[in-house]
């Protein structure tokens, strides 16, 4: 690295999302659902709208006085986020989809579905503030927080198309996971406001499984904490990438700050908390970190901790353009898989999707915004890339 990355935890201000239904708590719905002079059980019914039948349409609130729906449904759900377009990949089993928000900022999310289930990998940030060099979001900056409605809008419309035969035939989202772009721990209380919808029964939420919702984090030591001490046992993912200071420093510039051993001490009070096996992401570049010997330093590290509270995927490196980096060997990536599970650590290469649509890991970096729309911008835009992480911890390959 030539200058050091410069981490971001505050996002810029400006921009923000207009307030929705879905950021509000259920006395907070019903006074709103009040001052719009209607009687406080109505915010009920526009909950089983909006998180069992998915819909904003007034159309579809027939249980809704009919000359009231309409104003209703504009207060309560102002358009957070439109499809700019949508592109599919492994067969139309993944199909990642790029919004605009309403200040013009774009976010992606990705829908993968498997054979029981759908997973839909979730932006929380505009660009990212944690600037790790192998991630193509790192590279762009931190432009703002999402709200935590505009992040349980890409779940409400992913269920929505999952539903109705978005991916080939009608299945149910099950899993969501928080490894779109952006830190969702320097977001902390949209991100939470959103697993509280995401695990609230039908219709206070989506009624999804904690252990279905996958939180992936740099390591935000106070953030892993908190979040320990909510009571929701979601599912924790820690990106480690490097057992050693020295390496992760750079890999993961948010270690100048908490260290390898402050990053698996937090981790490891998650686990104690919420009784939650926690994953440990490592991408395997190669010649970078893929040495067996880092291997070995990361299965003694984790089970000088304790046994049975954590499990490693790694994930070969999606390159991002540009980058001087590259995924490991396979005989490489079967050492350090195989010395890990020496020390007994369960270790499983984590399942990618959607890399021919730039849908996978690290390949989000929206060039889009605030270009100018002329035949050159427009064939430019093309050409750019504008991936998302597509990953699915909770579905794993040998
Ligand atoms: N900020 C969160 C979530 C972001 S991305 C975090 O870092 O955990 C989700 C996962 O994709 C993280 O483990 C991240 O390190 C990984 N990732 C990012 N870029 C990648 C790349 N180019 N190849 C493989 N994995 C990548």
């Amino acid at each position: 690295m030539t200058s050091p990355p410069i981490i971001q935890m505050a996002a810029p201000k400006p921009g923000k999302a207009p307030v929705h239904f879905a950021d509000l708590d259920d006395v907070a719905r019903a006074n709103a659902v009040v001052d719009l002079g209607l009687p406080a059980f109505r915010a009920k019914q526009l909950e089983n709208h909006y998180f069992a039948h998915l819909t904003t349409d007034p159309d579809d609130m027939t249980d809704l006085p009919a000359a009231t729906r309409a104003a209703t449904a504009s207060a309560l759900f102002p358009t957070l986020m439109s499809e700019v377009r949508s592109l599919e990949a492994d067969g139309g089993a993944t199909r990642k989809t790029l919004w605009n928000l309403h200040d013009g900022v774009k976010v992606e999310s990705v829908l993968m579905k498997y054979p029981e289930r759908a997973t839909l990998c979730v932006t929380s940030q505009a660009g990212c503030g944690m600037a790790c060099p192998f991630c193509a979001t790192g590279q762009m900056g931190l432009t703002r927080n999402l709200s935590a409605a505009e992040i349980i809008e890409q779940v409400r419309l992913a269920a929505r198309s999952a539903r109705d035969g978005g991916l080939g035939e009608s299945v149910r989202l099950s899993n969501v996971v928080f490894m779109g772009m952006g830190e969702p721990l320097a977001n902390y209380k949209p991100v939470m406001a959103t697993v509280r919808a995401l695990v609230a029964p039908a219709p206070h939420g989506f009624g999804l499984s904690a252990r279905h919702v996958t939180v992936s984090t740099v390591g935000l030591v106070t953030g892993i904490d908190r979040l320990a001490s909510e009571g929701i046992p979601v599912t924790l993912a820690l990106s480690l990438h490097a057992p050693d200071d020295e390496l992760r420093d750079e890999l993961v510039p948010i270690n100048t700050h908490w260290k390898v051993d402050e990053a698996l001490d937090a981790a490891y009070r998650y686990y104690e908390a919420t009784g939650r096996r926690v994953s440990i992401e490592y991408a395997l570049i190669r010649d970078i970190n893929d040495q067996a010997w880092r291997a070995d330093l990361l299965g003694r590290k984790l089970t000088e901790r304790g046994s049975g509270w954590v499990h490693v995927n790694p994930i070969p490196l999606n390159p991002t353009p540009g980058s001087k980096w590259t995924a490991s060997d396979p005989a490489v990536e079967r050492t350090f898989v195989e010395t890990l599970r020496s020390h007994g650590v369960p270790t499983t290469i984590r399942d990618t999707r959607g890399s021919d649509i730039d849908g996978a890991c690290g390949q989000l970096a929206i060039e889009e915004q605030n270009r100018p729309v002329g035949p050159a911008a427009r064939m430019r835009r093309e050409g750019t890339r504008i991936g998302n992480t597509g990953v699915d911890v909770s579905k794993e390959t040998q």
